[in-house]
C-alpha cells in the first residue's frame, strides 16, 4: 500500500516505522526537519518537510496517489482539514486522523472523517487495568 503519514512526530513516527518495516510504501512529511529524527534506521519510505495543510506540499507527496492518507499532527482542527483537503480535493478514499477531544468525535464524523482518539483509548486502558467498565 502508498500511504502518506502527516507528522512525523511520536505518534507518526511509530506508525511510519512499523509500517515500514511491513513493507509498505510510505511519505511521511513534517513542518519540522528535527521530527525526522524520529525515524529509525531501517525506515525505507521518504520524508518531506513542509506544512502538511499545503496543497503543494501534499501534491510533493504525490497523495493522490495514496491508499490511506494518516493526519496525526497533534492539532484536532488541523487533522481535520488535511482529512478533508485529501478526501475533497485528491480523492482519497481512506483517511484517518487523530482526535485528542472526544467531544468532537461526532462533528468529525458529520464530516465523514474518521477518527482515532488516542484519549478515548487510554481512558478504555486505564478503566481495564482497574477493572471497571465506562460508558
Ligand atoms: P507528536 O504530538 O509528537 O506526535 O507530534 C506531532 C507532529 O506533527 C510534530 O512533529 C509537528 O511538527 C507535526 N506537525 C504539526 N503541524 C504540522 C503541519 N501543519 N504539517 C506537518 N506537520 C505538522
Amino acid at each position: 500500500m502508498y500511504i502518506v503519514i502527516i507528522g512525523c512526530g511520536r505518534m507518526g513516527s511509530l506508525l511510519a516505522n512499523r509500517l515500514s518495516k511491513q513493507g509498505e510504501s510510505i511519505v511521511v512529511v513534517d513542518k519540522n526537519e528535527s521530527a525526522f529524527e524520529n525515524l529509525s534506521a531501517e525506515f525505507s519510505g521518504f520524508h518531506i518537510l513542509g506544512d502538511g495543510a499545503e496543497v503543494d506540499v501534499l501534491k510533493q507527496a504525490k497523495i493522490e496517489k495514496a491508499d490511506v492518507v494518516l493526519a496525526t499532527t497533534k492539532e484536532d482542527n488541523l487533522n481535520l482539514m488535511i482529512a478533508q483537503i485529501a478526501k475533497e480535493i485528491f480523492g482519497v478514499h481512506k483517511v484517518l486522523v487523530r482526535l485528542f477531544d472526544t467531544k468532537r468525535e461526532e462533528i468529525f464524523s458529520t464530516f465523514h472523517i474518521e477518527s482515532i482518539s488516542p484519549t478515548r483509548i487510554a481512558v478504555d486502558e486505564f478503566l481495564k487495568k482497574i477493572n471497571l467498565k465506562g460508558s
